[in-house]
């Protein structure tokens, strides 16, 4: 993690004050947070699990995209060159996944965010076939019942060498965090708690609707390798970007006017982004 990522993910109370002070909040996203050159990519947006803050349902329903299939995501990704952030939904559930991931050219990094709530098929079949060391951001959801397949899961990964990365849950309440971390730690897992980003973020607020210059840089892919400009255009399928099918990335400022800062989704807190109202 950079120091914008240690920042924006720390579960230190001193920090989490701090980052909770609305001034230094928006400073700290208007003139710090920098684009960090990676790809997000979603290469699926089904998940296995069924959260109830779930970024993914801001807008109600989301756009059945296309899955691309493995070869296709493996073309573009050594084509792009760039180090990858693999999302969803939960990307473990695209069926190519492990094709995906063996595929990739062995100098691009790999972070993968999942929840863990694999098959023991899957998990049998991960450890054998990868090749190539990732980093995880393990994801602990409640929704998923007692933390114990998750741990058998990260036990599993660890035996065998295949885990590096970190853990980390989404709590509000603050008693249920302790009595988390305090199972975690038993397992030797050093749990962080995540704010909400629905309270972190005003523009997902839904409180308001401005018109507004957004400038955003990131590389957002969808599941059919459409970029947009941001997750909650994407969600919807609104103003798709360059398709990587058929051509390259380019720049990765994208800035235009929206006339939904308000309605963005909670994720568009991340990347590097300069929103400035404009009058009606
Ligand atoms: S695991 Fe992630 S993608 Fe799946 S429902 Fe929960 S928050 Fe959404
Ligand atoms: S919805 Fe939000 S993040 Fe997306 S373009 Fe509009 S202002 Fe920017």
């Amino acid at each position: 993690m950079n120091f914008a990522d240690k920042f924006i993910y720390s579960s230190n109370p001193l920090v989490t004050r701090i980052r909770n002070i609305k001034f230094l909040r928006n400073l700290y996203l208007r003139y710090f947070k920098k684009f960090d050159g990676k790809i997000i990519i979603y290469p699926t947006l089904v998940c296995n699990l069924n959260c109830p803050y779930c970024v993914n349902k801001f807008h109600g329903s989301i756009h059945k995209f296309d899955t691309l299939p493995g070869e296709e995501w493996v073309k573009i990704i050594n084509k792009e060159q760039r180090d990858v952030i693999l999302t969803g939904g939960e990307p473990t559930l695209h069926k190519d996944f492990l094709k995906i991931i063996n595929g990739i050219n062995s100098g691009i990094n790999i972070k993968l965010y999942t929840n863990f709530n694999w098959t023991d098929e899957f998990l049998k079949k991960y450890i054998k076939e990868i090749k190539k060391p990732m980093t995880f951001y393990a994801s602990y959801h409640t929704s998923s019942g007692n933390p114990e397949k998750f741990f058998h899961v990260f036990d599993k990964l660890r035996a065998s060498g295949k885990f590096k990365g970190s853990v980390h849950t989404v709590c509000p309440e603050l008693g249920e965090a302790r009595r988390l971390k305090r199972l975690f730690a038993k397992k030797g897992i050093k749990l962080a708690i995540d704010d909400d980003q629905y309270h972190m973020f005003d523009g997902c607020s839904k409180k308001f609707k401005k018109k507004v210059n957004c400038a955003k840089k990131v590389f957002l892919i969808a599941p059919d390798g459409t970029r947009f400009r941001c997750v909650s255009y994407m969600l919807r399928n609104k103003q798709p970007l360059e398709d990587l099918k058929v051509s390259r990335l380019s720049n990765p400022l994208f800035s235009d006017t929206c006339y939904e800062y308000g309605y963005c989704s909670p994720c568009d807190l991340l990347g590097e982004i300069n929103i400035t109202e404009l009058k009606k």
